[in-house]
């Protein structure tokens, strides 16, 4: 039997709470896929860029419900050691198409200070595409610095620190389909 939503789960030394159930979040992902079907339906230079590891089940998710012609491509970048930005940021790996004069949707788990986002826009501009858009399951306007346009979010976020759905704790939480969130020690 899968693990019931109301009990925590832990992570190493550290504890989570349930937060946010599988039910919503398909809600939210059904209802993104809607506004970006009307978006992208009839561009036939689609090109999906999925950032690994975190964004793959938002991913299937998402693409699952879009019902739109586009390319699916799978790069890695990672800015991200345990539960603090280290301000370092990878190179992109493992772009294998050609974006140049194409649409390329960025699929991304989530987007917190904006950071890690603004150094793949960077690198995808110097390969030309005619435009890139940004598709997120979780924003958290409170902590985003940027100044670009974060187009399509499934769901806005506090300042939590989520696992789950994707998303992981040094390499652990991913799998869990549902969300959880720190549980703060000072309480
Ligand atoms: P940013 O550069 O926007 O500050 O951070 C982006 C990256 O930080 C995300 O791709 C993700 O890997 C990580 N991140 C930010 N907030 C969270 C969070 O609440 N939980 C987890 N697991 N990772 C996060
Ligand atoms: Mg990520």
């Amino acid at each position: 039997m899968s693990k019931q939503l109301h009990e925590n789960i832990v992570l190493y030394d550290k504890k989570f709470a349930p937060f946010i159930p599988y039910s919503e979040i398909k809600e939210r992902v059904a209802a993104l896929a809607n506004r970006m079907r009307k978006e992208y339906e009839g561009n036939n230079n689609l090109v999906f860029l999925v950032v690994l590891n975190g964004a793959f089940m938002f991913a299937a998710e998402l693409l699952g419900e879009l019902d739109v012609n586009g390319v699916v491509s799978f790069i890695k970048l990672s800015s991200y050691r345990g539960n603090s930005t280290t301000g370092v940021v990878d190179d992109v790996l493992g772009l294998d198409c050609n974006i140049e004069g194409r649409t390329v949707v960025i699929i991304e788990d989530i987007v917190d200070t904006g950071i890690t986002m603004q150094h793949l826009l960077d690198s995808l501009k110097k390969k030309h595409p005619a435009r890139v858009d940004i598709a997120t399951m979780f924003f958290k306007p409170e902590s985003f610095r940027g100044n670009y346009e974060v187009k399509f979010v499934a769901m806005e976020l506090p300042k939590e620190f989520i696992v789950g759905f994707g998303l992981d704790y040094d390499g652990l939480g991913r799998n869990y389909k549902d969300i959880y969130k720190l549980v703060n020690e000072r309480g």
